[in-house]
């Protein structure tokens, strides 16, 4: 698969609404960086290495993101399909980034814990929050 974006422009990770750590940890998932690949062993099977594919299989990723498995890095996929400016969100998008988003946050999280051989926690406050308020208020305004 193809990981680079289709057009030449600012990635929309750099700029659009999220938290630091939430922006680090996409940053490092498109970098290949977290997981790194070999400093650590998966919490739940002991005797695997955290890789980025490991991790795709042990969390469940296409199922919990709802796409088929020939999408090889599901996490990379939707980050490569962030929007790019304010957008109105059709009913029959490709993504529906108020289910999509907040799971692809709870995923990296999940990641960032067990790269660091720590139990993930539950989240108390909503994540991606920042992204969705943001594409929220934009569909307010052109609506
Ligand atoms: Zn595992």
């Amino acid at each position: 698969m193809n990981r680079c974006r289709p057009n030449i422009s600012l990635d929309p990770i750099l700029w659009l609404p999220m938290s630091f750590i939430e922006r680090s940890r996409c940053l490092r998932w498109r970098q290949g960086w977290l997981p790194n690949n070999y400093s650590a062993h998966c919490l739940f099977h002991p005797l695997c290495t955290l890789t980025k594919a490991h991790a795709i299989k042990c969390l469940q990723m296409h199922n919990r993101l709802q796409l088929p498995t020939t999408v090889v890095d599901p996490i990379a996929h939707l980050l490569n399909q962030l929007p790019t400016r304010p957008i109105k969100q059709h009913v029959n998008a490709p993504v529906n980034w108020s289910i999509s988003w907040p799971i692809v946050q709870m995923l990296l999280l999940e990641i960032d814990y067990l790269q660091h051989e720590k139990i993930p926690p539950t989240p108390s406050e909503t994540l991606g929050q920042p992204l969705l308020d943001w594409l929220y208020a934009s569909t307010t305004i052109i609506t």
